[in-house]
């Protein structure tokens, strides 16, 4: 089902552990209408990138699959507000993450992982943070900016 020009409902509820380990990971409504906001904010950065292709690692995350991946419990994955990604058509995730913090595209939060950029939105109705993170390894602690 696509929700938006270049995204799909599948793709951005998509999880390689859930199918891996069987657990479920169906978008309840509330889900998807805030995946349709990811979506939306995600054609504004593909836009920004100069309209390349975006790979989503991970979107939607239900509260098993959070727990299966190690995902901080308070993650915006598990209410449909995130989307890991890359562009590597673009550049370095560093690169990705570096473009849309310098551009008016509002989102809570932009982080540099190690391997994807992370895009989260605030919950419909209270005012994003636009606070821009960098975690160089899964142990490391956030550090704030976008350090390449
Ligand atoms: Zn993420």
């Amino acid at each position: 089902m696509t929700i938006s020009e270049h995204f799909t409902l599948e793709e951005l509820t998509f999880s390689e552990a859930a199918t891996r380990l069987g657990l479920d990971n169906t978008p309840i409504p509330i889900v998807i209408t805030n995946l349709g906001r990811v979506a939306a904010a995600m054609e504004r950065i593909r836009t920004l990138l100069g309209d390349k292709p975006i790979v989503v690692h991970s979107g939607y995350r239900s509260a098993e699959v959070n727990r299966a991946v190690g995902g901080v419990v308070t993650s915006a994955h598990c209410r449909g507000l995130a989307c890991d990604f890359v562009c590597s058509a673009f550049g370095t995730p560093a690169e990705v993450a570096l473009a849309t913090l310098k551009s008016d595209i509002e989102y809570d939060q932009l982080i540099l992982e190690y391997g994807w950029v992370h895009v989260g939105l605030a919950q419909e109705g209270l005012l994003c943070r636009r606070e821009a993170l960098t975690k160089r390894s899964p142990g490391a602690a956030y550090e704030s900016g976008i350090r390449a």
